[in-house]
């Protein structure tokens, strides 16, 4: 020690460990612990300041017989004091650091700021310049200020010091041990830690206004946004130059002085050649080639930038394509991974920021990875990989396509054939239940010519269902729901099978082709087809490519995708939903009881049996219309005040040709009913 203080006196010694000697001449501090107790003690009548919890390990190492505890106190009490190196005359202070440790060392902890991240950070708190003289071939530069070492390998210095030390007086114990160090991976030599000159962007100046464009910025949930802030707000400065051989020039010229000319012209000369012929000509070419004419008259000698850009910082530039291809700036969507938070995501919003303080994106959108079955991630070596093509060439790209539209995919998602078959199966009930039926029974159906808006109930009921799926479906594609958009068509699709599809076929079976009750149907039929092609066009593009060519649509366009999108449908009368929900609510209970007969063995079809209904309300429809919507023979009220519903069989006769059951009076003759019989001979 040289200054000490209360405590700590001249001549006083501390005790450093180190497992690099040759970081010994660059020692600029020695750190200790604020909150852990020290103590000074005398040995063969030398004092030392030690940690008080290293004090019997120290005993051994160094075989003291004894020691004397002269003063006990914490690290804090040790700030500032001074102490001359042991090598030089140079006079370093002590630091408080909390990464100090108690478990190792001596608990006074040798600082050497260009060598290691923590002594950088200890330093930097007190102010002590970063000293690294030692160049990139790894031998001390004329910095280190020693003769005997300026030009030699480090790792070849450790010898000469440690007998210089010893020389000194100031050795009291080396020996080997063996120790973990970090490795390069693919030489697997150690690496050594050394700082270099870097070029960073000063997040801490850009910060407030980062934090400002997001809060503009749409994001699916919360999560993500607080994901993408705190993220911002824990970062500090953004190092943005490495170490390659070739990449996006970092464009800086440096003086004889090797210091970077940070000037507007000569770096928008450098610019406007690089835009010119490319990057390459950054490594091509000699310096002399940037230089504008006020430098090559100063005759200078020149340096370029070797190190590149940081790859983040390409791509997080990505932005200003857009306003150079007339596109939107900001974009309106940015949608990766949900591990762009930390790069792509990051990046860009911050380099906008800069560039024009705004966020580059309007929103943000992210997704997960795909997992296996069990949840577990895809590898080779776990022979769990569900390679996509092979998917398309054993279910078709569209049911890997249906997968992914219904995959909760915000989240990391599953994948198997298990999960595959699956979605064929809802694959199978869009194809099959929607788009051929639909095709099949409107193929005589000409929308310009046949087009009929004389609807029956049923008709404005399905058409209400659809306007309001319209709404529906646009919101979901309006915030990426896709799994939404799948299950609204998927829902209405079931319903439609087991009513609506069910009641129409006897029309468009049985009656005229040009019947106006058929091609009202059709022209439901039709609009439901047109609307639900083009919504599902996205998600299934080759199955509706295939619809599209098999529909006889007016001004049919080139391809499905150029149609237009449907933001409504032709069709704004009112519904008595109520109506509706008595009616289907009563069908439910009446499907339940004709079930039951048909067990019973009292039917053998729905359409032969006589449901006899006891209500004292009115029914939701006329007998009739009743009776054509349950799609049976007869329907009958009986008053009474108690609900009930009786299935008895018809007894009726059943037309050959429609297969529906008559009275006698209503039949042509045995085998052909009265309406067949027409259909057959006008
Ligand atoms: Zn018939």
């Amino acid at each position: 020690m040289v200054e000490g203080n209360s405590i700590v006196q001249p001549n006083d010694k501390i005790i450093i460990w180190t497992t690099t000697p040759w970081t010994i001449p660059c020692n600029q501090a020695v750190a200790v612990h604020p909150d852990f107790d020290y103590a000074k003690i005398e040995v063969n009548g030398t004092n030392y300041i030690v940690g008080k919890f290293r004090l019997e390990a120290l005993k051994d190492e160094f075989g003291w017989t004894d020691y004397k505890i002269i003063k006990e106190f914490k690290g804090k009490e040790l700030e500032n004091i001074k102490y001359k190196h042991c090598l030089y005359h140079r006079v370093s202070p002590v630091i408080l650091a909390n990464y100090v440790t108690n478990e190792n060392g001596t608990g006074l902890v040798h600082n050497a700021s260009g060598f290691g991240t923590e002594d950088y950070l200890a330093c930097k708190a007190y102010n002590i310049p970063v000293f690294c003289p030692i160049d990139e071939l790894g031998k001390y530069t004329k910095d280190i200020n020693d003769e005997q070492l300026v030009g030699v390998f480090y790792e070849k210095a450790n010898d000469s010091l440690i007998q210089r030390m010893e020389e000194n007086h100031c050795l009291l114990k080396c020996s080997n041990i063996i120790h973990s160090v970090a490795i390069d991976w693919r030489t697997k030599k150690p690496v050594m830690y050394r700082a270099t000159k870097q070029w960073f962007i000063d997040i801490a100046s850009v910060k407030d206004d980062i934090l400002k464009a997001i809060e503009g910025v749409k994001f699916n949930s919360d999560l993500n946004k607080n994901q993408l802030v705190s993220m911002i707000t824990n970062r500090k400065e953004w190092c943005i130059s490495r170490q390659r051989v070739w990449g996006v020039p970092i464009p800086i010229i440096f003086d004889e002085h090797k210091q970077p000319i940070l000037e507007f012209e000569l770096i928008q000369n450098i610019i406007n050649i690089i835009a010119k012929e490319g990057t390459d000509v950054w490594f091509e070419k000699p310096v002399e080639y940037f230089l504008t004419q006020k430098h090559l008259d100063k005759k200078q000698k020149y340096t370029k930038e070797k190190d590149i850009m940081d790859v983040w910082f390409d791509s997080g530039s990505s932005f200003t394509l857009l306003k150079a291809k007339g596109l939107n700036y900001p974009a309106d969507l940015y949608f990766e991974g949900n591990d762009q938070y930390r790069g792509w995501f990051n990046s860009s919003i911050i380099n906008s920021t800069i560039y024009s303080n705004k966020a580059p994106f309007k929103q943000l959108l992210s997704h997960g990875f795909t997992l296996d079955e069990q949840g577990r991630k895809m590898s080779k070596s776990l022979g769990n990989v569900i390679d996509p093509l092979a998917i398309c060439n054993e279910f078709g790209a569209d049911i890997l396509r249906l997968w992914a539209a219904s995959s909760n995919y915000s989240e990391d998602v599953r994948i198997s054939k298990n999960i595959l078959t699956q979605n064929a199966e809802a694959y199978r009930k869009i194809r099959n239940t929607l788009f051929k039926f639909i095709l099949s029974n409107i193929s005589d159906f000409d929308y310009a010519k046949d087009k009929n808006t004389e609807y029956d109930d049923f008709d404005k009921y399905v058409l209400y269902c659809l306007k309001q799926n319209v709404q529906k479906i646009n919101k979901a594609y309006n915030e990426f729901d896709f799994s939404q958009v799948l299950k609204t068509i998927s829902l209405h699709v079931i319903d439609l099978s087991s009513s609506y599809f069910d009641v129409i076929k006897d029309v468009l079976y049985c009656e005229k082709i040009n019947d106006p009750r058929r091609r009202a149907i059709q022209t439901v039929l039709y609009t439901i087809l047109k609307t639900y092609l083009i919504f599902l066009t996205p998600i299934i593009p080759h199955t509706c490519e295939e619809v599209y060519s098999f529909f006889n649509i007016p001004n049919k366009k080139e391809f499905v995708m150029m149609e237009e999108w449907p933001k409504d449908i032709e069709f704004n009368e009112e519904v008595d939903l109520n109506n509706w929900t008595k009616f289907l609510n009563m069908k439910k209970a009446i499907y339940a009881e004709l079930e039951i007969a048909r067990n019973q063995k009292i039917i053998n079809k729905s359409n032969e049996a006589k449901v006899i209904i006891t209500a004292n309300e009115k029914l939701p429809f006329e007998i009739e219309t009743m009776k054509k919507y349950l799609n049976v023979a007869i329907v009958e009220q009986k008053e009474g005040s108690e609900f009930a519903i009786k299935i008895e069989n018809s007894g009726l006769i059943k037309c050959q040709r429609c297969w529906n059951f008559f009275p006698k009076d209503q039949m042509h003759d045995e085998d052909i009913c009265n309406r067949c019989n027409k259909v057959i001979n006008e």
